[in-house]
């Protein structure tokens, strides 16, 4: 299909030149001549008569008087000029842009790799003239969005983790530590050769280290992920090669650190996300080339979601700069083909110096700034996870005598924003328990005004209180992860049961005049990636259904989309290139293989879940949503 396209364009360019010149007779035979004539003609038929082409006149060696005998055909050619390049026009479609000024049309046109033409099928038809058929699309009415754009995903940090062969446990699998740790011993055995074993999705609440793991193997470094990345187990050998033994610091006692036996020794447990990437980082070796392979699934696979950028959320254990080169090695290579917005991680004080974070971000925002890479937005971390008891509550768990974790303290958050606003650069905090977004509140309210953004990623117990407090810091922006919200059981969120009602509450923080942009997190499982699925959880929360376990009002299939695309690139700041269909942007667009997202998402996705309106539609629809064809830049990237 890329071929294809490309093919149109040459024809598309062909019978431009055609058309330019007034030759309709003329062969189209030889490709070479044709070409240097479309170049030709595109500068002499440029309108001069708006003054406003001092450059076209200049190169088009004099000819150009002739075009302005009449302003008629100066209308004409200029109209034509426009064309003379590389058109495509899609009409007759449902085509929702994330522009407020205008949300819905039918009709897109794209050249260069940018929308030329925004509108309605007439308003479309002007550039049809003198296309061959091939460079009008006819979208059927089908669903069309701009580019997706993932929120919160550690799109770089899994692009690592395939390099490294990285599986997950099915959730099944965590009953015990015994059936847990024997998906390790299959795995190891499967594949003798790995030099390396990682997996993830482990129970957080284990009580097992490197004896029970060394058991299994103890040759080569293992270690094992906790759910949400917030912990992890390791053997003697990772322990050995990371250096990591009685003398090791750690992170934040108490809060973050390696656990130990009487002696002081680590015992293979890592308790918390700052501990366990310090470790990784450590004791676990990234190759440059099967990572540059991992990208390129990665890539294909966000793609197919209908992802044309990404917002990261911190390249946790990885080297900062082995990825940045990578990610600058694809665009030169133009295997990126989507735009990607790294976060730069300070764990906090006790760990390393501001000054310390400071360098590295403003280095690589100035380093590798690109068009398609854009850093220059830090990372930090209020507490942990629910999961884990580490999400830092006002009130003890439910379920334990704890309110969590500080990772960071409201005096490190708030010196870090500081530093921030002193750079022009955005912040992108981590806070899921009441107490972690309240910390992270008082920070922003201290720095004021800032250039940079401000976000809140996860939100999760969002207390009126606090959403009420957010909606006063101008320009705040929260990231969400709907499907937690919607779809967890009454055990999941067990840790929390009697908070259920103040809940992942998108709908009310958006209602307050809070941004709400979505993401993934990308620490679920694949399918949790899908952004389908997301939004489907967005719409179909229901407060008065029974089978909704969490109360909190759902999103429109508008509200849900724009959470999906300009809203996510408002909080990097690339919103006049990318996040939504207007003229000039680029054209970055997704062509679902439907018409109306809510009917089938509501088919594929939990229909007994479904508020009842939408249940009748469902049954009757039995067509998965995917993305058809994903386009970047003009181009197409993907089709199913
Ligand atoms: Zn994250």
């Amino acid at each position: 299909m890329k071929k294809r396209i490309v093919a149109f364009f040459l024809i598309g360019a062909l019978s431009l030149s055609l058309a330019a010149c007034g030759s309709q007779e003329q062969s189209s035979g030889d490709t070479a001549a044709e070409d240097d004539n479309t170049a030709e003609e595109e500068t002499e038929t440029a309108d001069p008569s708006e003054g406003e082409t001092a450059e076209t006149a200049d190169s088009s060696e004099g000819d150009a008087a002739e075009a302005t005998d009449a302003s008629e055909a100066a209308d004409a050619s200029e109209e034509e000029t426009a064309k003379a390049a590389d058109i495509m026009v899609y009409k007759n479609g449902n085509i929702y842009t994330s522009d407020e000024e205008q949300s819905y049309v039918s009709a897109i046109v794209v050249q260069d790799g940018k929308f030329l033409y925004v509108g309605d099928d007439e308003g479309a038809a002007e550039y049809e003239e003198g296309l061959p058929e091939e460079n009008i699309v006819d979208l059927d009415g089908a669903l069309v969005t701009a580019g997706l754009i993932e929120g919160h995903t550690h799109f770089s940090f899994m692009a690592a983790m395939k390099s490294l062969n990285y599986v997950e446990i099915p959730s099944t699998a965590n009953e015990s530590a015994e059936t847990a740790l024997a998906e390790l011993k299959k795995f190891v055995e499967e594949h003798p050769d790995y030099d390396q074993y990682v997996m993830g999705n482990f129970s957080q609440t284990f009580d097992i280290g490197a004896k029970e793991i060394d058991e299994i193997c103890s040759d080569k470094p293992v270690i094992l992920v906790g759910m949400g990345l917030h912990c992890g187990y390791v053997n003697s050998k990772f322990l050995e090669v990371g250096g990591i033994n009685k003398d090791s610091t750690d992170a934040i006692p108490g809060q973050t650190y390696y656990e130990r036996d009487e002696d002081g020794n680590p015992t293979g447990k890592i308790v918390e996300l700052t501990q366990t990437w310090i470790a990784f980082q450590q004791a676990i070796k990234i190759d440059d080339e099967k990572l540059y392979d991992a990208y390129l699934e990665m890539i294909d696979l966000y793609h197919s979601y209908g992802f044309t950028g990404v917002a990261e959320g911190g390249f946790l254990g990885l080297d900062e700069y082995q990825i940045l080169d990578t990610l600058t090695e694809l665009e030169e290579n133009g295997d990126l083909n989507m735009v990607d917005c790294p976060a730069t991680i300070w764990y906090g004080h006790t760990v390393t110096d501001l000054e310390e974070v400071e360098e590295r971000l403003v280095t690589q925002k100035e380093t590798y700034t690109s068009d398609l890479i854009h850093p220059g937005t830090l990372k930090m971390w209020a507490d942990g996870t629910l999961g884990a008891h580490s999400a830092l509550l006002r009130e003890p768990y439910v379920d334990k005598d704890t309110c969590g974790v500080y990772l960071n303290t409201v005096e490190d958050l708030t010196a870090a924003a500081e530093m921030c606003k002193e750079n022009d650069m955005n912040i992108h905090y981590h806070a899921i328990g009441d107490q972690a977004i309240e910390n992270v509140l008082t920070a922003y309210e201290a720095v004021g005004e800032t250039s940079g953004t401000k976000s809140i990623v996860h939100f999760q117990i969002s207390a009126p209180d606090l959403i009420e407090r957010a909606s006063k810091i101008d320009g705040l922006i929260v990231n969400m992860t709907p499907i937690w919200a919607n779809t967890v059981t009454p055990e999941e969120v067990d840790p929390v049961s009697d908070r259920r009602d103040i809940y992942g509450l998108y709908k009310e923080a958006s209602d307050a005049g809070i941004t709400i942009n979505f993401g993934a997190d990308s620490n679920g499982k694949e399918a949790c990636w899908n952004p389908a699925t997301m939004i489907m959880a967005a719409m179909s929360r229901d407060p008065e259904e029974e089978g909704f376990f969490l109360k909190g009002e759902p999103f429109s299939l508008e509200e849900s989309l724009d959470a999906y695309t300009i809203n996510v690139a408002k909080e990097r700041r690339i919103e006049d290139e990318y996040g939504s269909i207007e003229e000039g942007k680029s054209a970055d667009f997704v062509i679902w293989n439907l018409d109306n997202l809510t009917e089938q998402l509501a088919a594929e996705y939990m229909p007994d879940l479904l508020p009842e309106t939408l249940a009748e539609d469902a049954e009757d629809v039995d067509t998965p949503v995917y993305a058809e064809n994903v386009y970047f830049k003009g181009e197409l990237v993907y089709e199913h």
